[in-house]
This record gives structure tokens, sequence and C-alpha cells, in this order.
């Protein structure tokens, strides 16, 4: 429990940036789906390093429980406290610490959020290699503890590629300074990859070095309909085929999920109704050569009837409205009520069987059931909404959906992270022995166990 004494070391160490008025702390105990609530009565603000140091130290003596915090965009359950754990946040960290024009590395502090960083590398010639739809409010510090993918893993690959170096504060306050900014360094075990991915549960991430790639000249998105998950999958190995080096994005949403954007966000589909539709986008250097390119593959797809219809955009107020479709589903299901959210990854030919699978064994009991997601990558985001939280529903749907995966050689979680919502499922996708050494990891690295107070957890949480 926080004492009176606590709050007065952290209101020393940290002046006016130890909160524990109630009203500044309600945001921060709930997650953006509104699905879980934590009670905890203090938010930390460090504004560097040294600070998170003597935070962790100060509460790995006391046995405090801490749950780091960046954008508070995640999507499982995992950046808030589930009882009453103190909430540290990087939100103030959010300097640039370094960029190099040539290599274009960047290092920054870990609070710095994504879209923010974005522009600041593109007035100097780059992009950061990731992109999601949260990138307003979500940090890139969180999107390393997440190992975020998002909308341009197909083109850069995923963060274990493109992060260099990581500053991370261990349990006991100790900085493990791997801030590297080199690409090639095999002297051993790569040990922040431990860091990456593994939501808040090794350390606190506090600086980030990664590499930005250049920013592509030329920029062209495709919005199309089809038929068929057929259509759809045979559109997806003939646009790898024909776009080669130029596709950077491939990803779908089915008409359910059209619906959703139109009935709650009144936006507009751009081309006529189709089962399914696919947003393509081509970066690279050379305008003409692209849109020659992208323009064969219409033709191609149109002639062989893979595609029912579509819109082309090469400006860029075009090309927002396009990804929009895109970007904004998941908003568009808060408004149509709770939202169960499961985000696998399956050998891409099963991608949207689990929405099919999902419709009959739901039968009429849920309101939508919709699926989207980054084809190009596997990933399906299958959500299912109700008007209102329905335990009933809930364990119809799970484990359903995780043996369904597991069936499939799947993941069930493909981006999103574990968080509360899925870590008691892990064993759906890791063997026992996997999950035995990560247990040793974790306890290597922050060995002191805290007693749960309560015996389950609570209600919200289910
Ligand atoms: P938070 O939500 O604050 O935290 C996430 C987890 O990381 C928590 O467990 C937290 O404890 C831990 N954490 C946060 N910061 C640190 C730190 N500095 N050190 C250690 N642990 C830390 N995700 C995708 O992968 N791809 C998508 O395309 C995508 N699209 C999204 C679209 C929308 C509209 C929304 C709301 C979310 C989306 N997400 C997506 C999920 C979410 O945005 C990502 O998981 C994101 O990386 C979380 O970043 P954050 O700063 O908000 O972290």
């Amino acid at each position: 429990m926080v004492t009176e004494h606590d709050i007065d070391f952290f209101e020393k160490l940290l002046p006016r940036r130890a909160i524990t008025d109630p009203d500044v702390l309600e945001s921060y105990n709930v997650d953006w789906l509104k699905s879980v609530k934590g009670s905890s009565k203090l938010l930390l603000r460090p504004q560097t390093t040294q600070e998170i140091s003597h935070i962790l130290r100060y509460c790995n003596e006391r046995n405090l429980a801490v749950c780091p915090q960046g954008g508070n965009t995640g999507l499982v359950g995992g950046s808030v406290p589930v009882f009453d754990e103190i909430i540290l946040s990087t939100s103030l960290m959010n300097k640039v610490l370094s960029f190099d024009t040539v290599s274009g590395v960047l290092v920054c502090q870990a609070g710095c959020v994504l879209e923010d960083l974005n522009s600041f590398v593109e007035e100097k010639g780059f992009v950061m290699p990731l992109d999601l739809g949260a990138k307003g409010s979500c940090q890139i510090g969180g999107n390393v503890s997440t190992n975020a993918g998002g909308l341009r893993l197909l083109r850069y690959g995923s963060l274990r590629g493109t992060v260099l170096g990581l500053e991370v504060v261990l349990a006991n306050g100790k900085v493990l300074n791997l801030l590297s900014s080199l690409r090639k360094d095999n002297t051993g075990y790569d040990v922040k990859q431990l860091f990456i991915g593994s939501e808040g549960t090794l350390g606190v991430i506090t600086a980030v070095s990664i590499l930005c790639p250049c920013i592509p000249k030329a920029v062209n998105v495709a919005f199309l309909g089809c038929n068929t998950i057929q259509q759809l999958l045979q559109t997806f190995r003939c646009c790898k085929g024909m776009l080669g080096e130029i596709l950077s994005a491939f990803e779908f949403l089915d008409s359910a999920s059209m619906q959703l954007l139109q009935n709650h966000l009144k936006l507009t589909n751009p081309i006529t109704e189709s089962p399914f539709y696919i947003l393509i986008e081509t970066s690279g250097s050379n305008a003409s050569h692209d849109e020659e390119k992208l323009h064969n593959f219409l033709q191609h797809a149109m002639n062989t009837a893979l595609i029912t219809d579509g819109t082309m955009a090469k400006e860029d107020s075009k090309i927002k409205a396009l990804w929009m479709l895109r970007e904004r589903i998941t908003e568009a299901l808060l408004h149509d009520g709770y939202t169960y959210k499961y985000d696998i990854s399956v050998p891409v030919e099963h991608i949207y069987q689990a929405v099919l699978d999902m419709r009959v064994h739901l039968r009429d009991q849920a309101k939508s059931v919709v699926g989207y997601g980054h084809l190009g990558d596997g990933n399906l985001h299958l959500n299912i909404t109700s008007p209102l939280y329905d335990s009933a529903l809930h364990s119809l749907i799970e484990p359903f959906i995780y043996e369904w995966t597991a069936k499939h050689h799947g993941s069930i979680s493909a981006e999103h992270g574990l968080g509360l919502k899925k870590r008691n499922y892990i064993h759906y996708s890791k063997p026992a022995e996997a999950v035995y050494i990560m247990s040793h990891l974790k306890n290597m690295l922050d060995p002191k166990k805290i007693l749960n107070p309560y015996k389950t957890l609570p209600d919200y949480i289910s």
C-alpha cells in the first residue's frame, strides 16, 4: 500500500509531478477501450531517466507495484493498473536526443508521441518506420514495449529490425544503457530484444534509437472492391508479383466494417458496395515509374475480374481520406457498443475464415462481427460488439477463438500484446517450455513477488 510517507518521498523527488488528485487520475486509470479500470491513487510524471531510476529503486525496496504507461492506447488492458499500482507515465519524457541525417538514426526519449516524431523526421527527409491509427497519442516507448506492427510493417519490417538500441531502467533502478546506433553488432545475445514486446514486465524503456527510412518521393493509394476472399488473396499474390519493391501496404476490410464507418462516422464509401475492400499503397522514388506499375497492375486485376471497382489517389488529401477508411474502424467500433477485440495472425489463406466461423458460432447473439486488418502480414482484426458488456457472449467467444487460432497454427496476439486480457491464454500460442523460460527471465530481472491481495480478478476484467 502507498503510504503518506511514500507520497512525501515522491513529491520531493518530482515537485508538482506526483499527482494524487482523483480527477486527474481518472483518465490514467481507464484504458482507451474503456474496458479495464484500475484504482491507482498516485500518478508519477518523471522527466529523466535518473528520476525513473530513483522511482523504481524506491518502489522495489518498498514492494510497491508500478504500471508503466505511455500514450494509453493499448488494446489489451496492459496500460492501466489492475488494482492500485502506481502509474508511471512517460508523457513528459518527450525530447529528441539526436538525429543523424546521413544514417537516418533517431535517438529520443520514450515519451515522444509517434506523430510528433514523424513530423520531426519528415522535415529532414525521413519517415518513421512505423505508422498506426493511434499515432496522435501513442508514444515510441509504448510502441517498442508492445512491438507495435501497424501499417508500414509490410515495407519496413518489425521494430525488432528497426530499433537499434534502447535505454531501460530495470525494476531495481539500475540503468541498462543499450542505446546503440549500430546496424550491426554480433557481440553475444541481443539483450535489447528482450524488452521489445515485453509490455513493461521486465523494465521501463526510457530512450529509443531507431532507424528511419528516407521519405518516399512518390506515394499512391488505390482503394478497390472485390467479391470473394479467394479474389482478395489472389489480388494480394498478383500485387506482390507486379508491384514488388514499391508495395508498402496491403490492407483489407469487409463490408460489415464499411457499414460501421458509414453509420457511426458518416464516412463515404468511394466505390460501389462490395463484400471486401482492399487498400493498396505504393511508395517509391520515381512517380511516373510507380504510377505506370500501379496502372498496369490495376488493369490486369480488372481484366481478370479479380476486382470489381476501384479508385486511385496521389494527392495528399485524397490519400488521407482513403486511409481513414482503414484507420478509423477501431473508432467506429467504439460507437457500435462494447467491443470484444481479437488480433490474430494465421497463415494468410485462412485469414477471413475466423470471421465466418465466428458468425456461425455466435448465430444472432452479437450485434456486429467484423473483420479487417493487415492482410499483407497475415494479421486479422476480428471484432465483435454487443450493446453492453455481456458475459454470456464473452464466454461463447472465448476460448473458442483461441482454440480456433491454435488449430490453424496462428498467434492469439499478432501485434497488440498480451496485457491483462490475453495473458492467461498464452499457452495457445507458446509451448510450456517457452513460458517457463519467460517466467525465469522475469524472475531474474524483477525477482520481488507482490502478494496479490485479491483471490480472484475483479469482475470488470473478465
Ligand atoms: P500504452 O498503451 O500506454 O502501453 C502499452 C503497454 O506497454 C503497457 O503494457 C504498458 O505498461 C507498456 N509500456 C508503455 N510505455 C512503456 C515504457 N516506456 N516502458 C515499458 N513499458 C511501457 N497496435 C498495433 O500494433 N498496430 C496497429 O495498427 C494499431 N492500431 C491502433 C489503432 C487505434 C485507433 C488504437 C487505439 C490502438 C492501436 N494499436 C495498434 C494499439 C496501440 O496503439 C499500440 O499497442 C501502441 O504501441 C501502444 O503505445 P502506447 O504509448 O499507447 O502504450
